[in-house]
């Protein structure tokens, strides 16, 4: 059994360490919001009232948060993480985050004397729930090894991607796919009842073709046929267009930077601005569809 601090419990959060509970360990959680903090209680998290709680005499501590702001805060604030923690205790970051701001983060760990690693994931909050989360870890090679033993309840894939910072551009990548899919599963799904085809008829034919995607598979935006996505729950968020947003134009800069071309995903960049300025943001990222199937402007 580890003592395992944990900071953001949210949608990706909270069911990633109620899986560290289900696996034995205590876990002592901490989040600004109080809905996050009752949920996490009932899957066993043991709630705090601030960072320094959740972290002191802890094993490791993970943090699940929106941005590389937020990341910033909890790490380098005078109430953070660094200005409690042991230094003994492993840090994970497991936020999708730009890669400046994991490396402020890396450097002030390993100024401080912590061991530190980026660790973002992918497999959506169903897969959080089902403990079959990809990890992508960047880092000094022990701190990844050590790394790898306390995210394993959380996970079905942990790669490690190389040095310090390395897990975000892998994760910026995956997502700007995940998103481009996610647009044209919503392209599609529309032209197709448009066309008279069943909607489950349509998903069998296209889950085993060409058309297949994670997207297709985990989201897919049209009501009662894929049990996960959020179309069910009349887009009741599980990867906010807000955090959509944020993600796609982390790819969207690191192609600036490259010189790389992103004709389609900043493209799609547009879908989810057009969700945030009607107010949206807060919804479900697969809303988009809404876009294609004229129930938003
Ligand atoms: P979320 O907004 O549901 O949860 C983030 C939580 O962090 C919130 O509960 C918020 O209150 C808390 N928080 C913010 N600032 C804080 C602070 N200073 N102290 C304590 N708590 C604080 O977001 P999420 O969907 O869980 O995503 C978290 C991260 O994981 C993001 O970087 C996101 O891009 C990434 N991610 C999300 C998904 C997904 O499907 N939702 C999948 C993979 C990766």
């Amino acid at each position: 059994m580890a003592v395992i601090g944990w900071i953001g419990l949210g949608n990706m959060g909270g069911p990633m360490s109620a899986n560290l509970v289900a696996a034995g360990n205590e876990v002592r959680g901490f989040d600004l919001s109080p809905a996050a903090i009752e949920a996490a209680a009932a899957a066993g998290v043991t709630t705090v009232a601030s960072i320094a709680e959740a972290v002191r005499g802890s094993d490791v501590v993970f943090t699940m948060l929106p941005k590389g702001v937020h990341a910033r805060a909890v790490y380098l604030g005078d109430d953070g993480v660094i200005a409690h923690a042991d230094t003994g205790t492993l840090l994970i970051d497991s936020s999708t985050i730009d890669v400046e701001s994991a490396q402020a983060l890396h450097d002030a760990a390993s100024a401080a004397g912590f061991r530190f690693v980026d660790a973002p994931v992918s497999g959506g909050m169903s897969g959080a729930s089902a403990a079959t989360l990809t990890f992508m870890v960047g880092g000094e090679e022990g701190a990844v090894r050590d790394a790898t033993e306390f995210i394993r309840p959380m996970a079905r894939n942990i790669i490690p991607t190389g040095g310090a910072t390395t897990g975000q551009p892998a994760k910026i990548c995956n997502n700007l796919m995940l998103f481009i899919n996610l647009a044209a599963t919503a392209e599609g799904a529309v032209l197709a009842d448009r066309l008279g085809l069943d909607k489950q008829v349509f998903w069998d034919i296209a889950s085993v073709s060409s058309g297949d995607s994670w997207a297709l598979r985990t989201w897919y935006p049209v009501a009662g046929v894929v049990e996960t996505a959020a179309s069910n729950n009349d887009f009741a968020p599980t990867f906010t267009a807000d955090l959509a947003n944020k993600d796609i134009n982390l790819a969207i800069s690191a192609a600036k930077d490259t010189g790389t071309p992103l004709e389609i995903g900043e493209h799609v960049a547009t879908l989810f601005q057009r969700l945030i300025d009607s107010g949206q943001g807060g919804r479900d990222c697969s809303l988009i569809v809404g876009l294609v199937d004229g129930s938003l402007e």
